[in-house]
């Protein structure tokens, strides 16, 4: 188990169909703390591998009422749920961290994957690790 686990389970993410994930999904890929993963998470952010974003959930039926970028990014501090009816003031405990790949680095990943595949480098793969 290292922080880097982290790396290679968001380039696991970025070959699959998966669109967005929880921290606690990483958290248990890898075997890591869940803070650990995050911190991770955060410095992977800032490499442009992933983008954070934050979910307004519901508190009375946990349905995501609005993602947002930014907590900023709410122009208003009352939400109301079209799932429940139930209105309520946006507050730090209704917030909840997403992560998803950014486009660019799932498109590298994806490319890089197909290289991997092709006869040429499947040889030099073969000598390289003879
Ligand atoms: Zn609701």
């Amino acid at each position: 188990m290292s922080i880097w686990d982290v790396d290679r389970a968001i380039d696991a993410i970025a070959g699959t169909m998966i669109t967005k994930f929880y921290p606690s999904a990483i958290a248990k890929m890898t075997g890591l703390p869940l803070a650990d993963s995050f911190e991770r998470l955060l410095k992977l952010v800032e490499d442009g591998r992933v983008n954070l974003e934050l979910e307004v959930t519901c508190p009375n039926c946990f349905h995501t009422v609005r993602t947002v970028r930014e907590k900023k990014d709410l122009s208003t501090d009352e939400l109301e749920c079209e799932r429940c009816g139930e209105v309520f003031a946006v507050s730090e405990e209704y917030l909840i961290p997403v992560f998803r790949v950014s486009p660019d680095y799932r498109d590298d990943v994806k490319k890089n994957h197909v290289h991997r595949l092709t006869p040429l480098s499947l040889r030099l793969t073969h000598h390289l690790t003879r």
